[in-house]
C-alpha cells in the first residue's frame, strides 16, 4: 500500500497564534511534513501572526526550532520551507498591525485564516478581516477548540463568525476527526458489506468509547478547572466518535451529507439520568498532587473523569447503550471504540464458555488499527474447547511501504486548503452537542455534586465500574 500525495493549489495560510503552544507542537511540524511530501504549489505562502514584535528572521528561527523534531537536518529543505514564511505582528483585539497584514496577503490564491488563538478573539478577528476586505467570499476561516463553554456561548461564537463568513467558509476543528482510524471507521462501515447488516441493536449488545489519559492536569489545571472532562472531551471528541459509530450511511460522501447524519445522531440522544453518570477526581498519590492541588482550587468539584451511559433513541440503536468514559491520571493513554456484538442466539457447545464473544475494537491510540476478537476452537487434541483469537490490523504494519502516518493536523489543514469540510464540525452540530450536554452539567452545578475520588493509575472511580456492573457488563481493561 503506498499513500498518494495530492498537491493542493497555491495558498496563503495566515496563522494567528503562530508563536503559541499549539502552533509550535502541531501546526508548524504538520505544515513542514506536508511541504516535504511535495503537497504545496510553488507559490504558496504561510504568514505567521501574533502579538509579539518579531523580525522575520526571529520568527523563522522560532519556526525552525518548532520543526526540529520533524526533519533529518537537511538544510536545503529547511531553508526552502522557511522561505515560504512571513511574519506580521498584529493585535487581534486592537488596530495595530492590520495594515501590514492587508499588505502581506493576496486575494488571487486560496486564502485560509487559521485562528489558533483564544476564542475570545474569534469575533474581533473575523470582523477586521471582513471590514478591511482582507478576506474574500472564497476565504476559509479555521477555528480551534473550545467552541464555546455552553450552548449560549457557542451560539454567540457562531453568530460572530457567521456575521462575517458563510457556513461553507467556516472550519471548526476537532482534531479527532483527522485521525486515520476515525476515517477508517467510515470506510469500514460504508465501503464493506460485511459489517453494516450487523450494525444495529439486533446484533450489537453495546458500544464502549474510551479516551483515557495518563497525564494529570498539572500545568493547565486552572484552565481545566473551568471546563472539566465533560466540556473538554465528551461534548466534542467523544461525541464525534459516537456520531461516526452510530450514524446512518450518508447517501454520498460529501461534507453536508455526512454532517447531516451526524447531527441526527446528536438530536436522537436521550437526556442522561444522573444515575447513569460516574464523575471522578483523582486523589494525591506519592509525590503526585491531587486534582485539587493541580487546579489550585481546594474546593473544586470539577470532574477529571467521567463515565456515562448514553442512549440513542432511534430504530437502529434502541436497546443498545453507548458507554463513554474519559479521564486524566488513568492507567494508560488509550483511545478506542469497542463494539460488542451479541452472543450467538443458541449455544450448541453446552458447558463451554464463550471467552468474550465478538468484539470489534477500533484503536485511535496507541497503534492506530482495528482488532476483531473471535471465538475459535482451542487448537490441538483434547476435544472441543473454545478460546479467543484476534484478527488484528495495525495500520503501521499495513502501511510499511507508505510514508509515515500523517498527524491529524496535517490532514485537516490540507482539507481546509482543498475546501473539504467533511472532517470539520458544522455550527448546528456543535450547538446540538451543547444542547445535550448543558442540562447534565447544570444538574451537577445545581446540586453542588462532588465527584468521587479515584487513584492515580486506576481505571477511574468505583461508580464507573458499578455503572457497568449494574447492567451486567464490564469495561474493557485500560492497559494490562
Ligand atoms: P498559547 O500558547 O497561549 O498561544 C496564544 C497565541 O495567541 C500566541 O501566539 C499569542 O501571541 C497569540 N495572541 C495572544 N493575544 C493576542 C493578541 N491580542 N493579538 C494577536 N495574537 C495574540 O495558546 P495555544 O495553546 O497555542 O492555544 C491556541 C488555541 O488553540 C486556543 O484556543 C486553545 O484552546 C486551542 N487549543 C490548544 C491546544 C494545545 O495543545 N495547545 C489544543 C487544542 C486547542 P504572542 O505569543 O505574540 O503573545
Amino acid at each position: 500500500m503506498v499513500s498518494r500525495v495530492i498537491p493542493v493549489n497555491a495558498f496563503d495560510l495566515v496563522l494567528f497564534g503562530a508563536t503559541g503552544d499549539l502552533a509550535r507542537r502541531k501546526i508548524w511540524p504538520g505544515l513542514f511534513h506536508r511541504f516535504l511530501a511535495g503537497q504545496f504549489a510553488d507559490d504558496s505562502r504561510i504568514i505567521g501572526v501574533s502579538r509579539s514584535d518579531l523580525s522575520r528572521a526571529d520568527f523563522q528561527a522560532k519556526v525552525s526550532a518548532a520543526i526540529s523534531s520533524a526533519h533529518d537536518g537537511d538544510k536545503d529543505k529547511i531553508s526552502a520551507f522557511l522561505d515560504l514564511i512571513d511574519y506580521v505582528s498584529v493585535d487581534a483585539a486592537g488596530d495595530r498591525g492590520w495594515d501590514n497584514l492587508e499588505a502581506a496577503t493576496r486575494s488571487d490564491v486560496i486564502q485560509a485564516f487559521y485562528l489558533s488563538v483564544a476564542p475570545k478573539f474569534f469575533g474581533a478577528i473575523a470582523r477586521r478581516l471582513r471590514d478591511r476586505g482582507i478576506a474574500t467570499e472564497e476565504s476559509r476561516i479555521v477555528v480551534e477548540k473550545p467552541f464555546g463553554h455552553d450552548l449560549a456561548s457557542a451560539r454567540t461564537l457562531n453568530a460572530e463568525l457567521r456575521a462575517c463568513f458563510q457556513e461553507h467558509q467556516i472550519y471548526r476543528i476537532d482534531h479527532y476527526l483527522g485521525k486515520e482510524t476515525v476515517q477508517n471507521l467510515m470506510a469500514l462501515r460504508f465501503a464493506n458489506s460485511l459489517f453494516e447488516p450487523l450494525w444495529n441493536a439486533s446484533h450489537i449488545d453495546h458500544v464502549q468509547i474510551t479516551v483515557s489519559e495518563k497525564l494529570s492536569v498539572d500545568g493547565r489545571g486552572e484552565y481545566y478547572d473551568q471546563s472539566g472532562a465533560m466540556r473538554d472531551m465528551v461534548q466534542n471528541h467523544l461525541m464525534q466518535l459516537l456520531c461516526l459509530t452510530a450514524m446512518e450511511p450518508p447517501s454520498k460522501f460529501t461534507p453536508n451529507a455526512v454532517r447531516n447524519e451526524k447531527l441526527k445522531v446528536i438530536e436522537a440522544l436521550e437526556a442522561v439520568e444522573s444515575s447513569d453518570i460516574a464523575r471522578g477526581q483523582y486523589r494525591a498519590s506519592g509525590d503526585q498532587g491531587s486534582y485539587r492541588d493541580h487546579s489550585g482550587n481546594d474546593k473544586s468539584i470539577t470532574e477529571s473523569f467521567i463515565g456515562l451511559k448514553v442512549n440513542v433513541a432511534n430504530w437502529r440503536w434502541a436497546g443498545t447503550p453507548f458507554y463513554l468514559r474519559t479521564g486524566k491520571c488513568l492507567r494508560e493513554r488509550l483511545s478506542e471504540i469497542a463494539v460488542y456484538f451479541r452472543n450467538p442466539p443458541h449455544m450448541i457447545f453446552p458447558g463451554l464458555d464463550v471467552p468474550q464473544g465478538n468484539v470489534l475494537v477500533i484503536r485511535l491510540q496507541p497503534d492506530e488499527g482495528m482488532t476483531l476478537h473471535t471465538t475459535i476452537k482451542d487448537p490441538g487434541p483434547g476435544g472441543m474447547r473454545l478460546t479467543e483469537a484476534s484478527l488484528d490490523m495495525t495500520f503501521a504494519d499495513s502501511l510499511k511501504d507508505a510514508e509515515r502516518p500523517q498527524d491529524a493536523y496535517e490532514r485537516l489543514i490540507m482539507d481546509v486548503i482543498r475546501g473539504d469540510q467533511t472532517l470539520f464540525m458544522r455550527g448546528d452540530e456543535v450547538e446540538a452537542a451543547w444542547a445535550w450536554a448543558d442540562p447534565i452539567i447544570a444538574d451537577w452545578t445545581d446540586r453542588n455534586l462532588k465527584p468521587q475520588q479515584y487513584d492515580v493509575g486506576s481505571s477511574g472511580p468505583e461508580d464507573s465500574l458499578l455503572l457497568m456492573h449494574r447492567d451486567g457488563r464490564r469495561w474493557r481493561p485500560i492497559g494490562n
